[in-house]
């Protein structure tokens, strides 16, 4: 089996190749899908020229933002592909989120996509399975990126928006529409009894949340409330991972940390570590300085 990233991450035994998270679909090829941020979702995924295959959850979501044409395959369910044999789990990324366990003659392979090993309120319980080869995400690999407790943070989060609504006025965040905002809706739920308003946007993601209970409303009252949104000008906060590096806002993150990442590679239990996006370069440079077998995934061909 070898694998590139090229047409996203590729992996191709002797007769059977399979796209994850592509770029663009390829006839007679299979597309297998981790989640609805866009930069995971084909850009002709409205008319795919192969087979898209995702999870229920992410498909709820591409259907509806992207009225794309994905067909839905069960979490924890065995899927033969040509040679290779093929089951989702869950990531913990945002809601629907999957990594890709790839069973082949020579290895196992399990692909992450975005992962969260904490978890999240909107995404189901993750799940990192026992493989030969792990392809890990490394959004954030780089040691500084620690972030502080979640809970903390989403305490944090809720009682700013309490304090800002009791002063009589708006507590507008800003969170990224897919996956972000949804999760804000339910910290803000569960932690608050706030009315939650959100942009059209928003709530257009946060309906494709079947199974998930998520309280909001699309009209702004008179009264001061709580506003999420993809974008805010004005007085705001932002809650994002990525506010470590440029201080304030809430660093509520959907990705693994330096110490998440570092779990999902030792829960694998991989021979071999394969990182791709972010600082990949770097985090299995730290790998391999530390006796792991590791490197970051390029254009040309990997025998693993
Ligand atoms: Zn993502």
């Amino acid at each position: 089996m070898r694998v590139r990233f090229k047409n996203g991450v590729e992996v191709e035994g002797r007769e059977t190749r399979i796209l994850l998270d592509p770029l663009k679909t390829e006839p007679n090829v299979t597309a297998l899908i981790t989640h609805a941020h866009s930069d995971h979702v084909p850009k002709d995924v409205r008319r795919p020229k192969g087979r898209v295959l995702t999870s229920r959850g992410t498909a709820n979501i591409i259907r509806r933002r992207y009225k794309g044409q994905v067909e839905v395959i069960q979490v924890g369910r065995e899927y033969r592909i040509g040679e290779f044999l093929v089951r989702a789990y869950p990531v913990g990324h945002i809601y629907g989120s999957v990594g890709y366990l790839i069973q082949g003659k020579e290895a196992t392979i399990f692909y992450t996509g975005d992962v969260n090993p904490r978890g999240a309120l909107t995404a189901e319980e993750p799940e990192i399975p026992e493989v030969d080869v792990l392809i890990v995400e490394s959004t954030y690999g780089l040691p500084k990126y620690r972030f502080p407790d979640q809970l903390r943070v989403r305490a944090d989060l809720a009682k700013w928006a309490a304090e800002k609504v009791k002063q009589g006025k708006n507590a507008v965040i800003e969170a990224y529409v897919v996956g972000k905002s949804q999760e804000v809706i339910a910290t803000l739920n569960w932690l608050t009894n706030l009315e939650v308003v959100v942009s059209p946007k928003v709530a257009e993601v946060a309906r494709a949340y079947e199974g998930v209970k998520l309280e909001f409303s699309e009209v702004r009252p008179r009264e001061p409330h709580v506003y999420v949104t993809g974008r805010a000008n004005g007085d705001k906060v932002v809650v994002s991972g990525w506010v470590i590096d440029y201080g304030g806002g809430f660093p509520l993150s959907s990705h693994a940390d330096f110490d998440g990442l570092l779990d999902v590679v030792v829960k694998s239990g991989a021979r071999k570590i394969l990182t791709v996006y972010g600082f990949s370069r770097y985090f299995a440079e730290w790998l391999k300085n530390r006796g792991k077998n590791a490197e970051f995934l390029r254009e040309s061909w990997l025998v693993v």
